[in-house]
């Protein structure tokens, strides 16, 4: 989505870190280098924990992010786990700042499912996306279950040439998607093809994932 961004507007991309529990963007920021964020380290103290012990990792190991507040007033946090899986790195970076940096996020710690044994992670899907022409990076994952057999299908949205073209194009997208993803994944998904802007758009963080597998 950055590079087609990037590629459209001739602007150069920043990611920009936050939670609106510790102030909102500006938790970490990528400089020129684009090698990673830099956490403002005089008002945030980063820890990468193993989301499942809770144990502090060293320094380069992959993890979650806990964030603690050390300027916030009115409502400090102490050790609060962001989700976020990421890892701290404390080499130089080229800019010749020192405050350390956290690796661009690329997951969520609650983002995984599982399905038929395989863990599944929505980034996977994006993954898959990127690497067939004619789609766009919006994207919904429905889970189901259907006779005790869990079903995943995902609904994705293609460029106007292509959801417009005849049905052949749609039907090379749809073969090509499906073994980017299978490739991935290793497993078989059903895909729906949809026109742009079919997909719902969220304010904040996408919802990636709908999970109706316990509703009946
Ligand atoms: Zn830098």
């Amino acid at each position: 989505m950055r590079a087609r961004m990037e590629a459209d507007t001739g602007i150069q991309a920043f990611d920009i870190y936050g939670l609106s529990e510790i102030i909102g963007p500006g938790v970490a920021s990528e400089c020129t280098e684009h090698d990673g964020l830099h956490v403002f380290e005089d008002h945030f103290l980063p820890e990468i924990i193993d989301p499942e012990s809770g144990e502090p990792l060293p320094d380069g190991e992959e993890g979650e992010l806990v964030l603690t507040t050390l300027s916030k007033k009115a409502m400090p946090m102490i050790r609060y786990r962001t989700r976020d899986i990421t890892a701290i790195l404390r080499e130089p970076c080229g800019c010749g700042r020192t405050i350390r940096r956290i690796r661009r996020i690329g997951r969520r710690s609650d983002d995984m499912f599982i399905i038929r044994g395989v863990n599944v992670y929505p980034s996977q899907v994006e993954a898959a996306l990127l690497n067939v022409e004619g789609t766009l990076p919006h994207y919904q994952i429905i889970l189901s279950r259907e006779q005790g057999l869990d079903q995943m299908s995902v609904e994705v949205e293609v460029t106007p040439e292509v959801f417009s073209d005849k049905v052949r194009a749609l039907e090379e997208v749809r073969t090509r998607l499906a073994q980017a993803i299978e490739h991935i994944l290793g497993i078989r998904v059903g895909l729906r093809l949809v026109g742009p802007h079919a997909i719902p758009r969220s304010e904040g963080k996408a919802k990636r994932v709908i999970d109706k597998r316990n509703e009946s």
